[in-house]
């Protein structure tokens, strides 16, 4: 009642006598508002319904309720373009959904169905939310890996010309149900059983379409093809496919092309300046998340999935070639220490402690854990001066890759923030803003989001430049973030006072498709 009585007046203070002034239900006001793009300035911004409705140095309203925001930066909704937390988001347990690792950090919209995996049927995918409500809004795409398994299976070979045309209409459908575009995984078998055309041509389909090329690239190492060459095919798919391509978690992974971080920018500055759209991702960490089989099994041991994989283990005649494979695998990696698990038996252990515990080396602690399981790892596999190089670039987003065991499921925004503007000033608030909100939105077409301004929808976040931070580590990974005070999705009030409402306000984005692509 008297926190009522109180809103009341600042609500009247603000002009509530005054009739020609207009209501609003939300008025963040006196913060340093940084719009998304543009010079940030002291201000307030004003929210009807799910809407913005002004945005201003000293915006003149009645407001339902004043956030006061002084010492705050105000800022759009975060829009994560490469997460994994579809299965979150269709959840049957309603906090699940709510995706608090995201409110905590400001987050407000994220991307599903990336590194190939995202289900074709989209919409099924988007229309979960209107039966299971979300915390925040996402949008999806189609994923190369769930169209080839679905129509080639795990196999090892071409499509023939009906599975090819198969597989065109499948995206091109999930294209038309509001897809953003076609994600691939080339690293991962068996999309990396694919040639280059065939992935032009289903990419070509999403292009019609107006989606983008999103690509977790075939190599970011020295596995296959190289990183290099890698890059050279994802901005070629791009190109051939007509369409922009976006580099997925952009990174220089193993000791082999550590330092390359230059090369592969003049690469992706050369095809911008040709004309063509290239853009990226990157999370703020030195290790990459993956599992065990992935980061260290050849991929012709692969082949066939883990069935066929476990049968290879037990060949006499193959263990030679295999052994040589994980060890080349380990050594790209750093070694043992470098690769630490985060599930199962072995959890919070580097091979190399498995190794001492099992008294073996550790490929055959590798061996020996695979065959009980394929669990999760982080990979310390980067160097800080590449992660640098990468984040300076202007049309290099954030992104947080999101998936379990790794702390930047909980993290990403907020220690891209604290680390690399607040203490390191590697950016400025403003393009780490930017690079978080409005470069993603008008990369991907998010219509109405990613900027604060009238019209807009209301996806806002308000947080204490003081002490925004991750608070998850390797070794704690699901800490929630600290320093962000007020979240708003699509105009309701998601995170209040540092804590969750437990409002579920968040939509499925659905992609407008081309005009006339689809029948
Ligand atoms: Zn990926």
């Amino acid at each position: 009642m008297k926190v009522a009585l109180l809103l009341g007046i600042a609500a009247l203070a603000l002009g509530g006598a005054s009739p020609d002034r207009q209501q609003v239900d939300l008025l963040i006001r006196g913060g340093t508002v940084y719009a998304g793009s543009g010079e940030p300035f002291t201000g307030d911004v004003a929210i009807k319904g799910d809407r913005i409705v002004a945005v201003g140095p000293r915006v003149k309203v009645a407001a339902g309720r004043v956030i006061d925001a002084r010492g705050m930066i105000v800022a759009p909704g975060f829009i994560d373009p490469h997460t994994h937390m579809g299965d979150d988001l269709a959840s049957d347990d309603a906090a699940v959904r709510l995706i608090p690792a995201f409110l905590m950090q400001g987050v407000t919209t994220a991307f599903i169905g990336n590194d190939g995996g995202g289900d074709p049927d989209v919409a099924k995918v988007l229309g979960s939310a209107r039966t299971r409500p979300v915390g925040i809004n996402y949008a999806a795409y189609v994923g190369f890996g769930a169209v080839r398994e679905k129509v080639v299976g795990a196999a090892d070979r071409a499509p023939t010309d009906a599975e090819r045309t198969r597989m065109k209409a499948l995206v091109a459908g999930a294209m038309c149900q509001g897809a953003l575009g076609l994600s691939t995984g080339l690293f991962y078998a068996p999309q990396s059983f694919a040639a280059t055309e065939e992935v032009v041509a289903l990419a070509r389909e999403a292009g019609l379409r107006g989606g983008v090329y999103d690509s977790h690239i075939r190599d970011e190492s020295s596995y296959t093809v190289g990183l290099s060459a890698a890059i050279d095919e994802a901005i070629a798919i791009g190109r051939e496919g007509g369409l922009p391509t976006h580099i997925s978690h952009i990174k220089a992974l193993g000791v082999d092309v550590q330092g390359q971080a230059p090369a592969i920018i003049a690469k992706v500055e050369a095809a911008r300046r040709a004309g063509q759209k290239v853009t990226a991702d990157q999370y703020p960490w030195s290790a990459s998340g993956t599992s065990l089989v992935a980061s260290l099994m050849p991929l012709w041991a692969q082949d066939g999935g883990r069935p066929a994989l476990l049968a290879r283990l037990d060949d006499p005649a193959l263990a030679e070639r295999l052994r040589a494979g994980i060890a080349e695998n380990l050594r790209k990696r750093g070694g043992a220490a470098k690769l630490l698990i985060v599930e199962g038996r072995y959890a919070n252990r580097t091979l190399e402690d498995v190794a001492g515990e099992l008294g073996q080396d550790p490929v055959s602690a590798a061996i020996a854990v695979i065959r009980i399981q394929d669990p999760g790892v982080v990979s310390f596999n980067q160097s800080e001066a590449d992660i640098i190089a990468f984040m300076k670039r202007p049309w290099v987003m954030t992104g947080s890759d999101a998936s379990g065991g790794h702390p930047r499921v909980y993290g990403s925004f907020a220690r891209k923030y604290a680390k690399y503007v607040r203490a390191e000033r590697v950016l400025s608030l403003g393009e780490f803003v930017e690079r978080s909100t409005s470069l993603t939105a008008d990369t991907f077409g998010i219509a109405d989001r990613g900027r604060l301004r009238p019209g807009a929808f209301a996806d806002v976040v308000v947080f204490d430049p003081a002490t925004y931070a991750a608070r998850a580590t390797y070794e704690q990974p699901t800490l929630l973030a600290q320093g962000v005070r007020t979240v708003v999705v699509n105009g309701v009030v998601a995170v209040d006072e540092g804590a969750l409402t437990g409002k579920a306000a968040g939509r499925a984005l659905a992609h407008t498709p081309t005009p006339g692509t689809c029948g």
